[in-house]
């Protein structure tokens, strides 16, 4: 199949978060201008030209000063014809009218905003640069340009967290008549700051009930606004879902560029070399930037296919996985069906299978389900 989607990105960021496990860095002192013509080199060597989606994110793409980030809209766009979604993540007190009406012009047309909550102190649990007000700026700059889509990110399951906190966050996200929302529990990670004050007794996580408890507010919540759920934590209007992410939950092909970013090409799942020194070493040298390349056997492409594809509401098609392994869903993974069904974990409708609202909240028990032990 032919691969029509890029990741581009961009490991920097002003300041560490402090749950953040990306492939990121703190940019003072970095070579961001010597990455970013590295990155040019990588995308032009590519020979891909036609892409239906593109994505920028990182680190935040929002921390390049102007100057940087209009070197990269204009090389992006002079390489590659986009003729779909031209996405850009942005952190809420970078966006500034200037930056925001950069990116308008160079055609981007989707801005998902690290937000994460409108309360004061959990940005500041947080380690993040923002303020509440600057998520209202950065809407208002937006919409001032015409960025025709804006998607929020919103966590929670955060220390100190109650479900007051995180549907206060939720309203006035949804008071701003949002295009999309994002929403994601906590996951301490190692090598966070996080994850060492836990370590210590130092950070209080609130128990997983109350974790389960927001998200299932959450569904129900959004039930009742116009962003609709299509997948597990992500919520947007009619016309308004992320179409590069629904590449990646329909296990289709994406090319990464950029030190760390991962790609899908032709069956071969790759990602760059990180850090940052490494990879414009490797570029500079002529060579593929590679760590690491697998070929995914059928099963585990299978295993993949569902993983994916059930976490959108939608769910797997059967005529897709069909035409992709040349084997019905039923002749792989039947007995698996039939007691997930059995169960009301899954349903089989109109040539899917899908969760239902009780297997969401297990997803991860119902993806085992689908390992094939090969
Ligand atoms: S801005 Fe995003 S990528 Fe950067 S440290 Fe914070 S969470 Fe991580």
């Amino acid at each position: 199949m032919e691969v029509k989607s890029a990741y581009i990105h961009i490991p920097f960021c002003v300041r560490i978060c402090t749950y953040c496990d990306f492939n990121k860095y703190f940019i003072h002192n970095q070579p961001v201008d010597e990455y970013l013509d590295c990155l040019i080199k990588e995308m032009e060597d590519s020979k891909v030209r036609d892409l239906e989606t593109a994505f920028v994110g990182g680190g935040t793409p929002t921390a390049l000063s102007y100057k940087q980030l209009e070197k990269l809209l204009t090389a992006i766009t002079r390489i590659f014809n986009i003729s779909g979604e031209f996405s850009f993540e942005a952190n809420p007190d970078e966006l500034t009218l200037e930056k925001v009406q950069l990116l308008k012009q160079f055609g981007v047309n989707r801005l998902s905003m690290g937000v994460q909550s409108f309360k004061p102190e959990l940005l500041d649990v947080l380690g993040r640069t923002h303020n509440t007000s600057d998520i209202y700026n950065a809407v208002t700059n937006a919409r001032k340009v015409g960025i025709p889509s804006i998607s929020l990110d919103l966590m929670y399951h955060l220390p100190t967290q109650t479900l007051d906190d995180f549907q206060d966050s939720l309203e006035k996200a949804l008071a701003m008549d949002i295009d999309h929302i994002s929403s994601y529990g906590l996951i301490l990670e190692p090598k966070t700051q996080f994850y060492n004050m836990y370590k210590k007794g130092k950070l209080k996580i609130p128990n997983e009930d109350i974790g389960e408890e927001m998200y299932e507010y959450l569904v129900e919540r959004m039930k009742q606004s116009s962003l609709h759920q299509y997948e597990i934590s992500n919520f947007g209007k009619k016309g308004h879902e992320s179409e590069h992410n629904k590449v990646y939950w329909k296990n289709e092909g994406y090319y990464g560029f950029g030190a760390g970013a991962s790609g899908y090409v032709n069956g071969e799942r790759y990602s760059n070399v990180n850090p940052v020194n490494h990879y414009i070493k490797k570029i500079q040298n002529n060579e593929r930037p590679i760590l690491e390349s697998t070929f995914p056997t059928k099963s585990e492409q299978m295993e993949e296919e569902m993983f994916l594809g059930l976490r959108m509401n939608q769910g797997v098609s059967k005529k897709r996985f069909y035409e992709k392994f040349n084997q019905s869903i039923e002749e792989v993974y039947g007995q698996t069906i039939l007691d997930l069904k059995q169960r009301e974990l899954i349903n089989d409708q109109q040539g899917y299978l899908m969760m239902t609202e009780r297997g969401k909240v297990i997803g991860n028990y119902i993806f085992e389900a689908f390992l094939l032990n090969e």
